[in-house]
C-alpha cells in the first residue's frame, strides 16, 4: 500500500503542471514568448543538470513568468483545483497545504483581490467535493519586497478568510534590504490570536539568514527551509527548545545551489537529526523541477542513503501533527 503523504511547503505558480499553464495560457488567449511547448517547459523546469540561482530563478521566470499565468480568477481556481487533485493521485498526498500571495495573482491590481482569493478557494473546494479523504488548506505569503501597508492587507485577508479555508501565514521572496522581522511582530500576533498558523521562509541562503531574528520577534510555529540553522549551534538549540518545525524542500535547494551537492544535503539533514530539531520533507516547487515530486524526493532521501525508511516516517508523523489543517474534505470549512 502506498503511503500517505503530507505537503506542507508547496508555492501554487510552481505547483501546476507546465501542460496546464500552457491550456491555462491558450484558454485565456495570453501572448507567450514561444509558440513551442517544449521550448517553453525547457524555460520554466529546472534539473539536475539546469541549476540556477534562487535570486535568478524569481526573478527570471516565477515571478515574471509563472505568476501572471497563474493570474486572474479562472487560472487561480483551475491552478488550485488542479494542484490538490494531481497531487492526490500522482504521489497520495492527503494533507496538503498550498501558499501563495493573492496580490501576485491579480494581474498588477488589475483584478479584486476578493475575487481572487474566492477563486483560490473554490477550487479548493472543488476538489476536496472530488476527493473527499484530501486535508487542504492555503496559506498566505506576504513578501519581503513589499511594503508593510500591502503586507497588512494580505494578513487581513487571510484572517478574514480564515474560516473558508485559509489556514496560515508566511513571509516569502528575497530582501532586497529595507525587510525586517521586527517590524512584524504585530501583524503576526494579530494573525496568530485570529487562529492562523504562522510559517515564514528564512535559513534558505546566506543572504536570507535571519533565523535568530524570525524565532525572536514572531515565535513561528514553522521554518520554511532553515537549513543554515545546520551551521549555527545556538539556533539549532533554540529550534529544538520551541519545538519549531522545518519545512525542508531538498531538491529545491539543490538545483538552486542554496545546497551545493547531494554530501552537503546529507551532513544538513543528518546534523537536524543528531541535534533533535523537528523537520519535515516537502517539495517547495514539485511541477518546475524534475524529479521534483514529493514521492521522487522520498526516493531520492532513501537512495542516496540520507535518511532511513523509519525516518522518513517519522518526518510524515511531525509533518500530521505540524499541519495548519484541521480536518478532510469540505467539511472542515462549513
Ligand atoms: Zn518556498
Amino acid at each position: 500500500m502506498r503511503k500517505e503523504l503530507v505537503e506542507l511547503h508547496a508555492h501554487i505558480s510552481a505547483s501546476i503542471p507546465t501542460s496546464v499553464l500552457w491550456s491555462i495560457a491558450h484558454a485565456e488567449g495570453m501572448k507567450l514568448a514561444t509558440k513551442d511547448f517544449w521550448e517553453f517547459e525547457n524555460k520554466i523546469v529546472l534539473s539536475l543538470e539546469r541549476k540556477t540561482t534562487l535570486r535568478e530563478y524569481l526573478d527570471t521566470v516565477l515571478h515574471p513568468i509563472l505568476d501572471p499565468l497563474s493570474s486572474g480568477t479562472y487560472a487561480v481556481e483551475k491552478a488550485v483545483h488542479e494542484t490538490l487533485g494531481g497531487a492526490y493521485r500522482s504521489s497520495n498526498i492527503i494533507i496538503y497545504e498550498l501558499r501563495l500571495n493573492p496580490m501576485k495573482h491579480n494581474s498588477g491590481g488589475q483584478q479584486d483581490l476578493d475575487h481572487i482569493i474566492m477563486a483560490a478557494l473554490r477550487g479548493m473546494e472543488k476538489a476536496l467535493l472530488e476527493f473527499p479523504q484530501i486535508q487542504a488548506g492555503l496559506i498566505f505569503c506576504m513578501d519581503r519586497q513589499f511594503d508593510k501597508t500591502k503586507n497588512e492587507i494580505i494578513a487581513e485577508k487571510a484572517i478574514k478568510y480564515h474560516k473558508r479555508g485559509v489556514v496560515g501565514i508566511d513571509f516569502a521572496n528575497y530582501n532586497r534590504g529595507h525587510f525586517s522581522f521586527k517590524e512584524y511582530k504585530d501583524v503576526v500576533k494579530m494573525c496568530r490570536k485570529a487562529g492562523l498558523g504562522v510559517t515564514v521562509h528564512t535559513g534558505e541562503t546566506d543572504a536570507d539568514n535571519d533565523i535568530g531574528e524570525a524565532i525572536e520577534y514572531l515565535q513561528p510555529d514553522r521554518i520554511g527551509h532553515g537549513i543554515k540553522a545546520a551551521y549555527n549551534k545556538p539556533v539549532m538549540k533554540e529550534l529544538v527548545k520551541r519545538r519549531i518545525v522545518l519545512e525542508l524542500c531538498p531538491m529545491s535547494n539543490i538545483v538552486t545551489r542554496a545546497v551545493e551537492n547531494i554530501e552537503e544535503l546529507r551532513f544538513i539533514l543528518r546534523t537536524f537529526i543528531e541535534t533533535g530539531v523537528l523537520f519535515t520533507i516537502n517539495t517547495d516547487w514539485p511541477e518546475t523541477m524534475e524529479r521534483g515530486h514529493l514521492t521522487d524526493q522520498l526516493e531520492l532521501l532513501r537512495n542516496e542513503k540520507i535518511l532511513t525508511e523509519e525516518e522518513i516516517d517519522r518526518c510524515i508523523q511531525i509533518a500530521r501533527k505540524a499541519t495548519f489543517t484541521k480536518g478532510a474534505g469540505i467539511n472542515a470549512y462549513l
